[in-house]
């Protein structure tokens, strides 16, 4: 439920409502919008009259809201929420690009890779180093040690870093990472969504395979319940029938998130296409569909790479994407890209 004040309610009088409010157990969450204060009210307002509501001298409007996620609503919060990633900002009238490899692989590969991917326009630098892996005998990523070689090539080329998280046990590793990514497999693992909700880094949630657009805003309300509001929502492909690419990337999807949500929506061409040739189209579609940024696999040896080469697009190839991009932009709406 939304209640929204009118302007410059009596301070004594919200003083009852709220307490009024609280006496059903509900909890509160407080907002200014303009010049008006807008108290959403979660948990179960079923024995909350109305009526009653409404005819209080400071209420303007109450609305009840169908849906289950309330935080991530765009009801309840109607203007696009900026997410401050390191000082590049995601969401609003901003585009973002996160680059970088599938996998940290040693200090060279990685400060090789942000040099490059921050020179053709990246926001950020992506790395996995904790790697969630369908084979337990394929490469399980440096771990710490591939969080540490991110924070170098931070160091290096000031680009703010973006790694995975897989497990509430590491999460002291993650401490300096500028945003932390839920990766699709455990975007509805709760406990570590509760975890992150108590931090203070933005996090990255990604869709998992077999995943509806509601159960992505649920995920995405686990964390913002818990305190932090800074989420960006990541299409990656979901799983279909069809057998030719790695997932189905699903792009209708992005217009109808944007609706719902006020937080940022990314697309990742890579992992939804799991084909190199088709990251670039896929990457100017999102942004022509409105997407809020894109996160692209590159790699400065794909044919070599531990993990992920057939979808890794090289450095040149990821500074032709954003220069095509900022066409597709100009052509489509009123974003920028956030370099
Ligand atoms: C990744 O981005 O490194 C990754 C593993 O992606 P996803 O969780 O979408 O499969
Ligand atoms: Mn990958």
């Amino acid at each position: 439920m939304i209640i929204t004040l009118k302007k410059n309610a009596d301070e004594k009088q919200l003083d009852i409502l709220l307490a009024w409010l609280n006496g059903f157990g509900v909890t509160l969450e407080t907002e200014t919008h303009g010049d008006r204060l807008v108290i959403a009210v979660l948990g179960d307002v079923s024995r909350v009259d109305e009526e009653l509501l409404s005819d209080m001298e400071i209420v303007e409007s109450v609305t009840r809201v169908s849906e289950k996620y309330k935080l991530t609503n765009r009801k309840l919060h109607a203007e696009d929420t900026i997410v401050d990633v390191g000082g590049r900002k995601f969401g609003g009238k901003n585009y973002a690009f996160i680059a970088g490899p599938c996998s940290v692989e040693s200090e060279k590969q990685i400060i090789e890779i942000a040099k490059a991917v921050k020179s053709a326009g990246a926001a950020a630098l992506r790395g996995g180093a904790f790697k969630p892996r369908t084979s337990p005998y394929d490469f399980q990523g440096l771990k710490s040690e591939g969080v540490k070689l991110l924070k170098k090539a931070k160091a290096e080329t000031g680009l703010p870093i973006v790694t995975e998280i897989t497990s509430v046990k590491s999460v002291d590793d993650f401490e300096g990472v500028d945003l932390i990514q839920i990766g699709a497999r455990n975007m509805q693992n709760f406990e570590l969504l509760k975890e992150v909700g108590k931090l203070g880094a933005p996090v990255l949630l990604k869709r998992g395979l077999v995943n509806t657009v509601d159960e992505l805003l649920l995920s995405a309300e686990y964390i913002m319940s818990e305190g932090n509001k800074n989420v960006i929502l990541c299409e990656r492909g979901i799983r279909t029938f069809e057998t030719l690419t790695r997932n189905t990337l699903d792009l209708g999807v992005i217009l109808l998130l944007k609706e719902r949500t006020h937080l940022p929506v990314i697309v990742d061409p890579s992992h939804a296409s799991g084909l190199r040739r088709l990251v670039e189209p896929l990457s100017l579609a999102a942004a022509a569909v409105g997407a809020d940024g894109v996160m692209i696999e590159v790699h400065n040896d794909p044919v070599h790479a531990l993990c992920d080469g057939a979808q890794s697009v090289v450095p040149e190839e990821f500074k032709r994407i954003v220069e095509k991009t900022e066409a597709v932009l100009a052509a489509c709406g009123d974003k920028r890209i956030e370099k």
